[in-house]
């Protein structure tokens, strides 16, 4: 195994690369001033650079293809065979674009961002538009290098979800569609049944840190190795499986912002903090997809942290922690805020119920731009039109439609789906667990987290990235990713609270 241990000292090489660049992104959204963003940039420009060149110089290539040799003969499930495969996938992915095309790619989306920034304070569409067709056309090119079988979707979708496909998004999100129109608009007749009123209230910035990091830490987060700070766009990053970060923002006037952002970057956390340790510093150690990782942010978060009996438990606390202001509030209309279904315009504000209905709307632009159907310029109408058909409000500007993301000033298209992904495989993974143990509700009651954390250890976590993550869902869950779980879970909960 002479040449798979020297690919495993380069690729060591570009993990360490890209986890100190990691460090300096984390500081960058935390603490640094913001006279530093210059040289800043510069530093991890210079970072990606040469773990770019690592991974993609000729010896990691003649090295890989010795190492395959070598682990020709070997059980599929060994984890030496698991590594090749992932970085046979990493180089190819990464010999494929051109330099030429990753600066102007890189370039273009630097400057896209101030310009988004720009556009979205002044609802200014137009003056986002030229570099939104740009980035689109580079999208274009990207998937092109990169290759596809069917739609060029795929090839977009594919850094994101490995080898999930535009026809599989496209018939898992019909399936969903179909029942939760219906059910989000019963439920929206019937809004005036639930208060939120509670939320809404004096909650001290320190007060909630404290709080939610006391529970982000019962679910299982690791504060030995691990931390969290403030930023202004909440996320989770990792240095090493022994130093994985959260980092969120508290409004004094608002609780569920806080709270449940902590408890949401908390469950990303959890996953990386589970990896195993043997595979930490190769490119087998982090979370297989963005899909599955939000499967375990979303577990701690909604199907955990918004369920009746997670409060039971730990309303008291609560109340306790906000002296006096919440002490006219019982458990059940506690409950009931943090759950209330509305139809907002902003997709980060979205309660479970209407949420995927704001991934599909973007789901369905991008496609219908990226097939020819739907010009750029008229993305603003479009989005306001599918708004109107899936939640029956109009956005009143573009700051609360078109513009309100920040993803496609990124040129991350096929990012989105995602997000509805790892959301319905969350539900179906917790029944995959609840069929295993049944006692997991009533241990959530006790603010006991510990069986349903090692079930996730087990059939989630310790796989790392060994697997495709279609492959690590059927194996945790007997079955590929399906609405089904996901609408019964909502129909349950929903149907209780709004008496339907
Ligand atoms: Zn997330």
């Amino acid at each position: 195994m002479e040449n798979l241990n020297a690919l495993k000292a380069r690729t060591a090489e570009v993990v360490n690369l890209n986890r100190a660049a990691s460090v300096l992104s984390w500081d960058q959204q935390t603490y640094m001033p913001p006279g530093g963003a210059e040289a800043r940039a510069e530093q991890m420009a210079t970072l990606r650079k040469y773990s770019h060149q690592v991974m993609t110089a000729d010896e990691t290539g003649r090295l890989l293809e010795a190492a395959e040799q070598e682990v020709a003969g070997l059980d599929e499930h060994n984890d030496e065979v698991g590594l090749v495969r992932i970085i046979r996938r990493d180089y190819d992915r990464a010999t494929k674009l051109p330099s030429e095309h990753v600066v102007e790619f890189s370039k273009t989306t630097t400057i896209a961002h101030e310009t988004w920034v720009k556009a979205r304070a002044e609802d200014n569409f137009a003056l986002f538009l030229p570099t939104l067709e740009k980035i689109y056309d580079l999208c274009r090119q990207r998937a092109e290098y990169l290759g596809y079988q069917d739609q060029l979707y795929d090839a977009l979708l594919d850094q994101y979800e490995a080898g999930a496909t535009t026809a599989e998004v496209e018939a898992l999100f019909s399936n969903l569609r179909e029942e939760l129109v219906p059910f989000v608009a019963a439920i929206l007749e019937r809004a005036d049944q639930v208060s939120g009123e509670p939320l809404h209230r004096a909650f001290p910035a320190d007060k909630q840190a404290q709080f939610g990091l006391m529970a982000a830490q019962k679910m299982g987060y690791d504060m030995r190795r691990g931390r969290q700070d403030l930023t202004v766009h909440p996320f989770c990053i990792t240095f090493s499986r022994d130093d994985v970060r959260i980092t969120t923002r508290y409004d004094e006037n608002f609780l569920s912002d806080g709270l449940f952002s902590t408890l949401h970057e908390a469950g990303h956390a959890i996953y990386e903090q589970g990896i195993p340790a043997r595979y930490d510093g190769t490119p087998l150690g982090r979370g297989v997809s963005l899909g599955v990782h939000e499967s375990q942010s979303r577990l701690w978060e909604n199907i955990v942290g918004r369920s009746r009996g997670f409060w039971r438990r730990f309303y008291g606390e609560l109340q306790q922690t906000f002296a006096g202001v919440l002490d006219d509030v019982s458990v059940e209309d506690f409950y009931r805020a943090i759950n209330r279904v509305s139809a907002s315009y902003i997709r980060v504000d979205a309660d479970e119920v209407t949420y995927p209905l704001h991934i599909m709307l973007r789901f369905e632009l991008e496609q219908d731009i990226f097939n020819g159907k739907l010009a750029v310029k008229d993305a603003p109408e479009a989005w306001n039109a599918k708004m109107e058909a899936y939640l029956g409000i109009r956005p009143r500007n573009n700051a609360e439609g078109v513009l309100q993301d920040v993803h496609w000033s990124s040129g991350i298209m096929g990012y989105f789906p995602t997000y509805a992904m790892g959301t319905m495989l969350s539900a179906q993974l917790y029944n995959a667990a609840l069929a295993d143990h049944s006692g997991i509700p009533a241990e959530i009651e006790q603010g006991e987290f510990s069986t349903l954390l090692q079930w996730m250890n087990t059939h989630v976590h310790a796989y790392g990235r060994k697997y495709m993550p279609a492959d690590v869902v059927v194996k945790a869950t007997g079955q590929p990713l399906q609405h089904h779980a996901y609408m019964n879970y909502l129909r349950a909960k929903f149907g209780e609270i709004y008496g339907l």
